[in-house]
């Protein structure tokens, strides 16, 4: 029997990899490390669902994310991912860090701030320029994600989440990515964001809150 394809993926409920179309969620990332992090927590509460990335069913045009904040961007990519997919249900999350002394900025600019996209490199040594004249006890900051999780039947749901801290003067830290090298968590106490293993990281993040938040509102 054939079926139906997106990408390189089969439709269908036969077969050992194919997707049963009905009950497959579309996770508007191309990043495996965020798809893992989103199944690990919302299977739970959705277990008869399938997580699959829109970026391992083919090449998407990413959608311009036009919105006034993480909320409004983090469904602008579900809606996106709903129109392009035959699935039930689409789920994206927008993150970044907020500084307090910078009103808030980087904020939904994060993964540009220095002007290129996701040059961490420029972007953190950007942050540090910024906030050069900015004494210890005035450089907190939080890391802000919006997750949204969007229905064919027009419904939505959307979980907010945190991670307080603070930025430091210099890089330390071999792991994460983004700004989690400056990035000093209340939550773990001595070690930047960088210096902890994925473990740890994904058990104070931001977007874990947020999936959290999240699951509470699937639960109902
Ligand atoms: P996105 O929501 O994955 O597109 O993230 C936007 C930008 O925010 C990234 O390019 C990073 O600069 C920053 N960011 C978001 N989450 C994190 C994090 O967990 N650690 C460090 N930087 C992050």
């Amino acid at each position: 029997m054939t079926h139906a394809k997106i990408g390189s993926v089969a439709l269908g409920s036969e077969g050992g990899t194919a997707l049963d179309p009905e009950h497959t969620v579309v996770v508007a990332t191309g990043n495996a490390h965020k798809l893992t992090e989103i199944e690990a927590i919302l299977s739970k509460v959705m277990p008869e669902m399938r997580f699959v990335a829109l970026g391992d069913l083919g090449d998407f045009p990413e959608p311009e994310e036009t919105g006034a904040n993480f909320r409004d961007n983090a469904l602008i990519k579900a809606l996106a991912a709903l129109d392009e997919t035959p699935f039930p249900a689409a789920i994206a999350d927008d993150s970044g860090l907020c500084v307090d002394a910078l009103e808030g900025a980087p904020g939904i600019y994060s993964a540009r701030y220095a002007g290129e996209h996701g040059n961490d490199a420029k972007n953190n040594a950007k942050l540090l320029d910024e906030l050069k004249e900015v004494p210890k006890e005035e450089r907190t900051a939080r890391f802000h994600s919006s997750v949204a999780l969007v229905y064919r039947d027009g419904g939505v749901l959307i979980g907010e989440g945190d991670c307080e801290g603070s930025i430091g003067f210099e890089p330390r830290g071999e792991n994460g990515f983004g700004y989690d090298p400056l990035f000093w968590p209340i939550d773990s106490p001595g070690m930047t964001m960088a210096e902890l293993t994925p473990a740890q990281k994904n058990a104070i993040s931001h977007r874990f809150h947020a999936l959290e938040a999240l699951s509470e509102q699937i639960k109902g």
